[in-house]
């Protein structure tokens, strides 16, 4: 009893390791009325990018897509695809079925990832575009497309472009790792045409470009009429809706509807999120290939989550409050940690072995509690993420829940990204920040397998479905 007496009390003393983290990290925690606030912020910086007046200055571009309307299920047919910019280079060929009495239309998709060898982000523009068209080439080759007759291409950038037309696009910047030179500024349809041009023997016609926000939105659409807001976390962080068009004021007419790609990531460029910027938020800006630029997309997407948990370790394995003080030069060095890394650390069953074993790869030397920590750390990392995320999505839900003078609204996101994909608990945090942001509503969850389960929550005065894109 005795033995018992003292050990229970010698527990005691013994701190709970999550604690010292979520005060080291009290910053990165956001409370409901912080994301509210910034959901509201995020509205008016929509609003200042969509208006004539603000436009120029805005952070937030809001950029016309000339993209009218979504899929309406009339659409059959097969194109090819070009998809540059995320995770992976992807060539695919895309078949279009037609949607029968209850739709029952949706796309088929073959694909192959083409590797981009490191030089070629940051070599000549004219290189990257010659790599993308030979890939096309090799696809054709080993699907067995007959290059007899012309093919349509769609060709999916996922950069923030300026755009007077479909098939039409000017640079404004590179993000992310890429920074091929000579582009920017540029017609990237141009650039891919002179390429396939050079390449030879293909009889391609490039007849769109759009962002993979837009190009997630319009192939969850194919099958889903509701589906409204394209949404990708992933490398990168953005999101597209379709806005109405007397609020576009960079586009003539006022009749119906354009697809808006937000280009999100850039909010917090002027300044706008000053006060929920950390010390380790300014480390990552600074460390970039971008300075300044792309301020949210660096607290959210999966190019930085790692590298942001990689900061705070290190902070607090100088400051003694882990590995007794024991930092490694693995642990210094920018990259060590990766977002697949954080995903492995927040696993239900083996977060934890996982944890410990990514330590032990940085060549430290971790007590279960040190594992407990940097697992606590990681988790307050991407919940924050996921908190962002849900704030500028509430956003555009309510936006065009009153553009549409509605007080329910029937709405479907289609997500796509690695993050998203990928992490063990970031989709379902994100749509339960979401339903706190926006309390009444019902949701639909449709999962990657495509069987469907709705939930009804709370009154249906708002309702909000939102359904994972089921189709990369
Ligand atoms: C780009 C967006 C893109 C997003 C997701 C951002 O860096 O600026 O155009 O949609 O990444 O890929
Ligand atoms: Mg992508």
């Amino acid at each position: 009893f005795a033995v018992h007496l003292v050990l229970s009390f010698f527990s005691k003393l013994q701190e709970d390791p999550t604690k010292k983290v979520d005060r080291f990290m009290y910053a990165m925690h956001l409370h409901d009325d912080q994301l509210s606030d910034i959901s509201a912020r995020f509205q008016a910086e929509m609003k200042k990018g969509l208006s004539g007046e603000s436009n120029a200055a805005a952070a937030v571009k809001m950029l016309p897509t000339h993209v009218h309307s979504t899929p309406d299920g009339s659409e059959k047919g097969q194109f090819l695809a070009l998809d540059l910019g995320g995770s992976k280079f992807k060539v695919l060929q895309v078949k279009v079925r037609e949607g029968t009495g209850v739709r029952g239309g949706g796309v088929e998709m073959e694909e192959k990832t083409y590797p981009i060898p490191e030089e070629l982000l940051t070599g000549s523009g004219k290189e990257l575009f010659d790599h993308v068209s030979e890939s096309l080439n090799d696809f054709l080759h080993e699907k067995k497309i007959s290059v007899e007759k012309k093919h349509p291409l769609a060709f999916t950038f996922s950069f923030p472009c300026e755009q007077s037309a479909l098939n039409q696009g000017l640079l404004l910047n590179w993000s992310k790792n890429f920074r091929a030179r000579g582009v920017q500024g540029k017609d990237v349809v141009q650039a891919l045409r002179g390429a396939v041009n050079r390449t030879g023997g293909m009889d391609v016609e490039v007849l769109a470009m759009v962002n993979d926000t837009v190009a997630t939105m319009m192939t969850c659409g194919f099958d889903d009429r509701y589906c409204e807001v394209g949404l990708i976390v992933g490398s990168g962080t953005n999101a597209c809706y379709m806005e109405e068009l007397h609020h576009i004021d960079l586009v003539e007419g006022d009749e119906g509807r354009m697809c808006v790609n937000t280009e999100w990531g850039a909010f917090g460029d002027d300044g706008a999120l000053n006060d929920y910027i950390t010390e380790f938020d300014r480390e990552v800006d600074a460390a970039s290939n971008n300075p300044g630029k792309q301020i949210l997309e660096k607290m959210v997407s999966g190019m930085y989550l790692g590298e942001l948990v990689r900061l705070v370790v290190l902070k607090m394995a100088k400051l003694g409050l882990l590995f007794e003080g024991q930092v490694s030069d693995a642990l210094r060095t920018k990259g060590k940690i990766t977002t697949a890394h954080v995903a492995a650390m927040e696993e239900y069953k083996n977060g934890l072995k996982n944890t410990r074993n990514i330590l032990v790869d940085l060549d430290l030397s971790p007590t279960p509690d040190d594992c407990v920590a940097v697992q606590r750390v990681s988790t307050i990392v991407s919940f924050r993420s996921s908190n962002l995320v849900a704030a500028g999505l509430a956003a555009i839900l309510t936006q065009i829940r009153q553009n549409r003078h509605l007080r329910t609204l029937r709405i479907t996101v289609g997500v796509d990204g690695t993050v998203y994909k990928t992490h063990p608990r970031y989709a379902n945090r994100l749509h339960k920040v979401v339903q706190l942001l926006i309390p009444e509503r019902r949701q639909q969850q449709r999962s990657r397998s495509g069987h469907s389960s709705r939930t009804k929550l709370a009154s249906q005065r708002r309702q909000v479905d939102e359904t994972l894109s089921p189709l990369r």
